[in-house]
């Protein structure tokens, strides 16, 4: 399986540079050339696997240069730091299947692409040689997710922004408390879009990004895809045994388009999905664009689900790509279009399309904290912010035919303010998070300049 980008002048590249280069050298983003087809000898296989030798199929689909047991290895430790021996297991409540993606180390279904993705990073620069730098800015999630990914593994550094004071407590010590000598915290006197500024500005710089080996770790990387696309045909197949449903629908809680997008490509890969419900915040770009074929960015405004407040999903050109037939010229100029507007339409014709995968509605606040209360109410389950809006979402828009599968991105423990407030205590504290207040911490308190964090980078660089 080869690799090209999206906006067609980077082509032909094994599935190993694909994960090295991470955003596409012409600006776009990489996707397999083609996507396997399964067929139903296929699946029903796929379905009796537990989820490492799953995972271990899956990928091997999209990956040649990689031998098999060295991606066993790396896909066997990944899930290994998984609490639960389902990996992501599936739990049935008020007619929902609840697709729990959170109990790796940090409790957000991040991790189940983090997880592997630091483990193939460290097997690539093995194999080469050479080392890397990672710089990222994260909003909570993202961060201490990337930082388990990699704390204490060779040749990589990772130093990640945070706005300071502007991440959830909890969130703050997932990632200060990492104190091995390869992860370096940045705080940084600004806000998350400062931060992601910084960074964008940091990669700009072609010379300093390859003087000093940056590397990414957002979900514009396709392994990172590629390893959420598993989880869908694991839920499938714990669902198909449960009820013996032709089909499903997945409900998905979406910020960056990343997660729903492997579900896409699960589609094309054959899984029968009958649709893909995308739930939004009050940050509704993306229901429009599904609704009315209406993409125009505008303020962010804070909620309940911060991992889910952004205004421009940069997964979503991976799918215009396929809404374009694979023209890359006609992607090409939809996105410069976009940069230089902050908008796009589309046509009837495109709309009706999107509507053939995808279902949407955004979901306030006040919908988000009822959501969570009546579903304790009924089932004594908590959800988190952001599942709860794919638990509702997915309640008001599937037709009842067949089952729904929401999944939980996180683990309400992340965010008990929200909880709290929806169900009058706080939810229960999973045990990897007792005693983290008193654990050593190791941040830096930084001018939100670029030119600060580039002379940091300098310094601690590899
Ligand atoms: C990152 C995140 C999301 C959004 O996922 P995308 O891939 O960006 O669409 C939803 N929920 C939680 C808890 C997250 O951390």
């Amino acid at each position: 399986m080869k690799y090209q980008s999206t906006r067609g002048q980077v082509k032909n590249i094994p599935f190993k540079q694909a994960v090295m280069m991470g955003l596409a050298e012409d600006g776009g983003l990489l996707l397999p050339e083609t996507i396997p087809h399964l067929t139903p000898g296929d699946l029903d296989a796929l379905a009796k696997l537990a989820y490492p030798e799953l995972a271990f199929q899956v990928m091997s689909y999209f990956i040649e240069d990689i031998p098999s047991a060295d991606l066993k290895t790396m896909i066997d430790r990944a899930y290994s730091s998984f609490k639960h021996p389902d990996i992501t297991p599936v739990v049935h409540q008020d007619g929902l299947y609840i697709l729990e993606l959170f109990h790796g180390p940090t409790l957000a279904f991040k991790d189940v692409a983090l997880q592997f993705l630091g483990n193939l990073f460290e097997y690539l620069l093995a194999e080469s040689g050479e080392h890397m730098n990672i710089l990222g800015a994260t909003s909570g999630d993202t961060g201490s997710a990337a930082i388990y990914g990699v704390r204490g593994k060779k040749n990589i550094n990772i130093f990640i922004l945070h706005p300071h004071k502007k991440v959830s407590p909890v969130q703050e010590l997932q990632m200060t408390t990492v104190t091995d000598a390869n992860v370096f915290n940045l705080a940084i006197e600004g806000t998350f879009d400062d931060g992601q500024q910084i960074v964008k500005e940091t990669f700009g710089d072609l010379e300093f990004k390859k003087q000093y080996a940056l590397g990414a770790v957002n979900s514009i990387n396709w392994a990172r895809i590629l390893a959420q696309v598993v989880y869908y045909f694991y839920a499938w197949g714990q669902v198909r045994k449960q009820t013996g449903a032709k089909k499903v629908y997945f409900s998905v809680p979406t910020g960056n388009f990343g997660d729903i997008f492997a579900g896409y490509i699960a589609k094309r890969m054959g899984l029968p999905i009958e649709k893909l419900v995308l739930a939004t915040n009050a940050n509704n770009i993306l229901a429009r664009f599904v609704n009315a074929g209406d993409y125009s960015s505008s303020e962010v405004h804070p909620t309940f689900s911060p991992s889910m407040d952004i205004q421009n999903a940069s997964n979503l050109e991976r799918y215009l790509y396929y809404l374009f037939n694979e023209d890359s010229k006609q992607l090409t100029s939809a996105m410069q279009q976009f940069a230089k507007t902050g908008k796009l339409s589309f046509t009837a014709k495109q709309i009706a399309e999107i509507h053939e995968t995808f279902l949407s509605t955004s979901v306030d606040n006040d919908q988000t904290l009822a959501t969570i209360r009546d579903f304790h109410n009924a089932t004594g389950y908590v959800l988190d912010p952001h599942t709860a809006t794919g638990i509702k979402v997915g309640k008001d828009l599937s037709a009842g035919d067949y089952p729904v599968i929401c999944l939980a991105t996180a683990h309400p423990a992340k965010f008990p303010d929200a909880v709290n407030q929806a169900i009058g205590r706080d939810p229960q504290r999973p045990a990897c998070l007792d005693g983290l207040e008193d654990r050593e911490r190791r941040c830096e308190i930084i001018h939100a300049s670029t030119d600060t964090v580039k002379r940091y980078l300098a310094k601690h660089a590899l």
